[in-house]
Parts: structure tokens; C-alpha cells; sequence
């Protein structure tokens, strides 16, 4: 039995099932179920939410979900060794638990839930950037979930939540920061995972805004930033040329100065500059 629930502790249910970690798969288990319960806290109150999981592995995080009363967990695993783990957590709680053997890069799981929907993971590193920019950009605003609580390498992590003038500020930091609240709750240790990564990790919890903070064309804005950010040493208006031929006017007209670099504008900066672009 283990601290929360009345399920073999992990390291039991990893040798029963034979789940020795898999590098390809971004494999970095957490086995502390206190651990993984705390977690689930810091996406708030689940009781009246369907929760999706990517990546529940063994099942640690889907546990922690469960015991704190998540009212559905989808979880969405492509390694299909730990099937018969996550059967197991299914029976313990009955017609709570729903799991989902696909890619989550291909699966569409908006179709199978309930709103209000909370997107937490332990994320496999390989496509956590690429699955929160998609979450980031859906079609129309406010998006299908309400809130994001993701483990990200601590570096990532950072520059989700990064200010302007910072050296982690970039394109991740105005994506997110435009039309969620984003803070980083929690950050851990290489060996609170087996096994450990290379570095730290952090989780970040995004509430999606009900509206944008400052009006622009999610297309524009997306275009207008990542060509700032590519040339991020170079002055606006050289980076920006092959916007419009006139980018030194609309620079200025959107109150920003030429010469000012990417990192040094803030999310209304871009926003009004995007719309001097339309
Ligand atoms: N949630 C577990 C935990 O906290 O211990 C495991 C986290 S581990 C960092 C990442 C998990 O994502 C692994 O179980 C891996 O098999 C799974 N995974 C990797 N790529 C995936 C993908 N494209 N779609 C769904 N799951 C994936």
C-alpha cells in the first residue's frame, strides 16, 4: 500500500511490469507519490474537472490526480508496455480513469471530454515545447482548457515566464504570457526523478485569460515576433524589413523606437506593432 492510495508503491508496479525507462520516449518516472500529489494541488481544484494527462508512464501523476479527487483523468500514453499499469489505477477508480494508447502530437481529445478541462503532465521533453505552443495557438480564444500545470526542464520553464529585458525573454514568453497568467509553482531536483535528467525541472501553471491582454491578429503577432526573435541581436529595424517596406514608420507609429532590440519589447509593444502590420 502506498502513502495515497491502496496501490503497490511504484517501484513495485515498475518491476512487476518490467518498465525499465525508455531514453527515446523522454522517460524520467517520479515515484514519490506524496510528490506527485502535491503537483496535482498546484492545478487547483480537480473534484469538477476532466483532467488530461500526457505521458502518465507508470502512473504516478495519474495517481496523484485521482486522490485529489480529479473528477476524470484521459491519459494519453504512446508506450503501450505501461497498459497494463494504467489498467490497474482504472480499476481502483472505477469510470474515473480513461486511458488513450496514441501519440499526443496526433490525438484529437477535446472530442471525449467535459468542460472545464485542466491539462496536466509530466511532459516528455522531446515534444513539451511543441505540444505547448499548439495549446498556445488553438483556432479561437478562450481556448478548450482552462489551465495548463506542466513539468518543463527548468530552463524551458524560464522562459515561459520571462519578462522583457531578460536573457530568456523571447517568442514562448509573448505566446504565453499574452493570453494566460504564467508562473512557475515548483522546481526539482535531478534526483526526484529515475532515472535523473541532466538538469533541474520546474512546473508552470498557465490559466488561460478569458480575452487577450492587447488586441492583435494571433497570425501577425505569431509572424511579427518570430522574425524579431530570430535576429535577436539586431536592431527592430533591421529585423523587421521584410515585414513592410515602411517598418521604420510603422515602428514608430506603434510607439515602439527603431533601434531597440526584440527582448526589449514588451507583449503591448508587439501587440501594437502587429497592428500596424495588419
Ligand atoms: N507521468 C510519468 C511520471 O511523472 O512519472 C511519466 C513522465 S515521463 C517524463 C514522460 C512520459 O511521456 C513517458 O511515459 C513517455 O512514454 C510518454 N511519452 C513520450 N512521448 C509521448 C507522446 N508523443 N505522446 C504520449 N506520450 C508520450
Amino acid at each position: 500500500m502506498s502513502a495515497i492510495d491502496n496501490l503497490p508503491p511504484l517501484r513495485e508496479v515498475i518491476a512487476a511490469h518490467d518498465l525499465r525507462a525508455k531514453k527515446s520516449l523522454g522517460q524520467n518516472f517520479l515515484l514519490d507519490l506524496n510528490l506527485t500529489a502535491k503537483i496535482a494541488r498546484m492545478a487547483g481544484d480537480l473534484t469538477a474537472a476532466d483532467v488530461v494527462e500526457i505521458g502518465p508512464g507508470p502512473g504516478g501523476l495519474t495517481r496523484g490526480l485521482l486522490a485529489e479527487g480529479a473528477r476524470r483523468v484521459l491519459a494519453v500514453e504512446k508506450d503501450a508496455r505501461c497498459l497494463p499499469a494504467l489498467e490497474e489505477i482504472a480499476a481502483a477508480y472505477p469510470g474515473r480513469l480513461d486511458v488513450l494508447n496514441a501519440d499526443a502530437l496526433e490525438v484529437d481529445w477535446p472530442a471525449h471530454l467535459t468542460p472545464p478541462i485542466k491539462i496536466v503532465a509530466n511532459l516528455p521533453y522531446n515534444v513539451g515545447t511543441e505540444l505547448l505552443v499548439r495549446w498556445l495557438t488553438p483556432p479561437a480564444w478562450p481556448p478548450d482548457w482552462q489551465s495548463l500545470t506542466l513539468m518543463f526542464q527548468r530552463e524551458v520553464a524560464e522562459r515561459i515566464v520571462a519578462a522583457p529585458g531578460s536573457k530568456a525573454y523571447g517568442r514562448l514568453a509573448v505566446l504565453a504570457n499574452w493570453r494566460t497568467e504564467a508562473r512557475i509553482v515548483m522546481t526539482l531536483p535531478p534526483e526526484a526523478f529515475t532515472p535523473p535528467p541532466k538538469v533541474s525541472s520546474a512546473v508552470v501553471h498557465l490559466t488561460a485569460l478569458p480575452k487577450p491582454r492587447f488586441e492583435a491578429d494571433p497570425e501577425v503577432l505569431s509572424r511579427v515576433v518570430a522574425m524579431a526573435f530570430n535576429q535577436r541581436r539586431k536592431m527592430l529595424r533591421a529585423a523587421l524589413k521584410g515585414l513592410a517596406p515602411d517598418i521604420e514608420d510603422r515602428l514608430l507609429a506603434a510607439g515602439l523606437k527603431p533601434t531597440d532590440r526584440a527582448e526589449q519589447v514588451s507583449i503591448e509593444g508587439f501587440c501594437a506593432l502587429a497592428r500596424e502590420v495588419a
